[in-house]
C-alpha cells in the first residue's frame, strides 16, 4: 500500500461500528462492504471527519463524538400531521426519513416517530441527536476521487465507478 493519508479530496473507505455511551451497537459494516465516504465534503458526521484526517490505511482507532458533532441536539420541532397526507407513499412504517421541500427547493429531513389511525407523529431532529456516538474505525482503503465524484460531492461506490444515474 502507498502512502496515501486522508486528506481533501480523497475516498476514504472504512469499516465502522457504531454504539452508543451504553456500549449498544447502534450499527455496524460488519458482514457487509466497507463504506466509502468523500474527505472534506460533509458525507460523515463532523466529529468523525475530524478525526479522520491524516490517517492512513491500516489505522484503527476508536473516537467518541458528542451530539454537537454528531447528529445535532434535539431543538428541532416534532409535529402531528392528517394520514390522509401521506397516502402516496408506500410501506409507511416508524424510522422513515422522508423529506419535505421548501419554497426555494431545499429538502428538508424528517422522521416518521409513530403512526396512529388518525394522524403521523413526524419528528425533524434525527433519531441519533444527542446521542453521544462511540466509533471505531478500520480504514481499509484511500484513493484519489475522479472529477465526478468531487463535482457530486460523494464517492460512486468502492472504486469510483458506480454512477448512480445523475
Ligand atoms: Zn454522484
Amino acid at each position: 500500500m502507498s502512502e496515501a493519508k486522508v486528506e481533501d479530496g480523497k475516498v476514504v473507505i472504512f469499516h465502522y461500528t457504531l454504539k452508543n455511551k451504553e456500549g449498544e451497537v447502534l450499527d455496524s459494516s460488519d458482514g457487509t462492504d466497507p463504506m466509502p465516504y468523500l474527505h472534506g465534503y460533509n458525507n460523515i458526521v463532523p466529529g468523525l471527519e475530524e478525526e479522520m484526517q491524516g490517517r492512513k490505511v491500516g489505522d484503527s482507532f476508536e473516537v467518541e463524538v458528542v451530539p454537537e458533532k454528531g447528529y445535532g441536539v434535539r431543538d428541532k420541532p416534532v409535529t402531528n400531521l392528517p394520514r390522509a397526507q401521506f397516502a402516496e407513499i408506500p410501506d409507511l412504517q416508524p424510522g422513515m426519513q422522508l423529506f419535505t421541500e421548501t419554497p426555494d427547493g431545499d429538502l428538508i429531513p424528517f422522521f416518521v416517530s409513530e403512526i396512529t389511525e388518525e394522524e403521523v407523529v413526524i419528528d425533524f431532529n434525527h433519531p441519533l441527536s444527542d446521542v453521544t456516538l462511540c466509533f471505531a474505525i478500520e480504514i481499509v482503503n484511500i484513493r484519489d476521487a475522479n472529477e465526478e465524484e468531487v463535482a457530486h460531492g460523494h464517492p460512486h461506490g468502492l472504486d469510483g465507478t458506480s454512477g448512480h444515474g445523475h
